[in-house]
């Protein structure tokens, strides 16, 4: 299946910006890995992850004395695929939850505007066409659009969502969502959290309360904690992975809005840097535009 037109498009820029990098130099030297650093870094791989993929490079220049700009498309490619293994395992290409966890309970958290609502609304449409019964917990209850714009998709979807009124206390309405997702022996229960970041320690005692009260009806939940975050803002997704990460344990990421963006380098910094596996990625608005995470095809794609 071929990506996304978007996304290919941006990472035709990647791979425009890697070609001038090397342009004229048949031999990897100082300088084309100083323009390669120029590259991964413009690209939004992020600093960190940008020397270490150069680190890397050097090591290989170092042993294999001449290496040409020709191959240098190739090692790169094993580099970056080889980071992204040390925490994207899968070659998924399916929406799958585990089968010994009923309900499964999914916690997502993001800030507004990022594409929360809508990657809810997309995985609720995911689960449901397989059959599965997904009920929604409207618990990002600062914002009223926030809690009516989730209420947009579980109509579109047509799958029963918890709301209580905005302002109400979030542990609340998640304690709620899962007590009615249990009560209608649900399959999946998605549970909208945070949408802002308030200072840190309000933003994790608000998420560890939501997780202990969850925890009063479904023992083990949240069974995966989704960050949402925007590929197309670089700098501010880095900054937005830290403070959530700090806040609670992150154990997934979404990347959206890759589609019509140069930004996808993000996705391969930000998995680095945070070991945390990307597992969705948005690439348009519609509700068919989100794809299961998948290292190879990513990386083909970024260097088409
Ligand atoms: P929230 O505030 O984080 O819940 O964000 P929303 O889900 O309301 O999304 C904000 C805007 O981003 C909306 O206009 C969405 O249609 C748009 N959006 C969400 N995901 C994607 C995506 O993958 N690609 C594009 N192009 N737009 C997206």
């Amino acid at each position: 299946e071929t990506l996304n037109k978007g996304l290919e498009k941006s990472n035709t820029s990647f791979f425009g910006k890697l070609s001038k990098a090397v342009a004229g130099k048949s031999k990897v030297d100082d300088e084309v890995l100083d323009n390669l650093e120029e590259v991964l870094v413009s690209s939004d791989v992020g600093v960190n992850t940008t020397l270490k993929v150069i680190e890397r490079i050097e090591a290989r220049v170092a042993k294999d004395k001449y290496l040409g700009t020709d191959e240098l498309n190739k090692i790169l490619r094993e580099e970056i695929a080889g980071l992204l293994s040390e925490t994207n395992s899968g070659e998924e290409t399916d929406f799958v939850i585990p089968s010994d966890k009923k309900p499964y309970v999914l916690m997502v958290v993001g800030v507004n505007g990022v594409g929360k609502t809508t990657t809810i609304g997309k995985l609720a449409y995911q689960f449901k066409k397989q059959g599965l019964k997904v009920v929604l917990g409207a618990a990002d209850t600062f914002r009223a659009a926030a809690i009516d714009q989730l209420q947009v998709w579980a109509d579109r979807v047509d799958v029963p969502m918890v709301r209580q009124d905005m302002g109400s206390d979030p542990a609340s309405v998640a304690f709620d969502a899962l007590q009615s997702g249990v009560n209608q022996n649900a399959d999946v229960i998605i549970i909208d959290t945070a949408g802002r970041l308030h200072n840190k320690v309000n933003l994790m005692n608000e998420l560890t309360k939501v997780k202990r009260v969850m925890q009063k009806v479904v023992g083990d939940a949240p069974h995966d904690v989704l960050l949402v975050l925007d590929g197309s803002t670089g700098q501010n997704a880095f900054e937005q992975a830290k403070q959530f990460t700090a806040a609670t344990e992150v154990t997934s990421l979404a990347v959206t809005k890759l589609d019509g963006t140069a930004k996808g380098g993000v996705v391969i910094g930000i998995s680095d840097q945070f070991q945390i596996p990307v597992k969705y990625i948005g690439v348009g608005e519609g509700i068919e535009d989100l794809q299961v995470f998948n290292k190879y095809e990513f990386v083909d794609s970024f260097f088409k």
